[in-house]
């Protein structure tokens, strides 16, 4: 008797391990930030929540659900509403989103990265699907992140969220954060996940996507190089998976680290300690 109820007490703490999530974001309820949406869930079973279409993250903090809500950059400011759906119907979870400014960078990058001839226009088009679907995709997996890992250590060279001027013309804005380091850093999984995509696109050169579940994903951009690894395979925390480099549209080498709950890219730093 003694061991059996060692046993479902051994059994109740995986389980709440793995709902437990031990990364935890910092709130940031702006343009390119994270709602942390509490659920009022009582059961064990992952709540099921919507935002403009898409399902979102959640995890489990002290024994309460919250849904990652991430919020696009160019999303519009005051009240807005994640669902929570239910067998009995759809329940609105009311948040704010604040107004937050974005500095501007001017940037001198090379002229066929500005203005496109038509065959790399070709190639954008047939490119921003792939990693599209890549990162926006939901899988409806629950990974156990034990904790997030720095993809390279650096300087960061450039914020999140700068509303960018190449050569003079405005583009969208910098959807992720960039980490200055030598060509041929290695560069690692910020999680555990399965790897989405790996290859050399216009814009972002040699890219690894990674699915770390439930539609929360990363991208590593302009690698000089990719570790060898093929297309499904599952990957650890910390595993390597490329060398810094300055392929695609750059100023230099660095690495572009994107993060992007629910189809919105959000800023990575709010991952990161202070
Ligand atoms: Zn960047």
């Amino acid at each position: 008797m003694q061991r059996l109820f060692s046993l479902l007490v051994l059994v109740g703490c995986l389980f709440f391990g793995v709902a437990q999530a031990e990364v935890w974001p910092r709130e940031a309820r702006v343009p390119g930030g994270i709602a942390l949406v509490a659920v009022p869930q009582t059961s064990s079973a992952p709540p099921q929540i919507w935002f403009e279409g898409q399902r979102v993250f959640v995890a489990q903090k002290s024994g309460k659900w919250y849904a990652w809500v991430g919020i696009p950059l160019d999303y519009k400011l005051g009240t807005t509403q994640a669902y929570w759906r239910t067998k009995e119907g759809d329940y609105p979870l009311d948040f704010s989103v604040q107004a937050k400014q974005y500095p501007e960078q001017r940037l001198e990058v090379e002229p066929k990265h500005v203005s496109l001839s038509k065959e790399n226009l070709a190639r954008v088009q047939r490119e921003t699907p792939e990693l599209r679907a890549a990162m926006d995709s939901f899988r409806p997996v629950v990974i156990p992140f034990k904790k997030l890992i720095k993809p390279v250590e650096g300087r960061h060279s450039s914020q999140f969220g700068f509303r960018r001027v190449f050569n003079g013309q405005a583009r969208n804005p910098h959807s992720g954060l960039d980490i200055a380091a030598p060509t041929g850093t290695p560069v690692v999984a910020a999680l555990p996940g399965k790897l989405v995509a790996k290859n050399d696109y216009f814009f972002n050169g040699k890219t690894v996507v990674i699915d770390h579940g439930q539609g929360f994903t990363s991208m590593y951009c302009h690698l000089n190089e990719f570790a060898d690894l093929t297309l499904g395979a599952t990957l650890e925390a910390g595993q390597l998976i490329g060398k810094v480099g300055a392929t695609g549209r750059v100023t230099g080498p660095h690495l572009h680290w994107t993060l992007s709950l629910n189809g919105a890219r959000v800023n990575p730093e709010l991952f990161l300690a202070d």
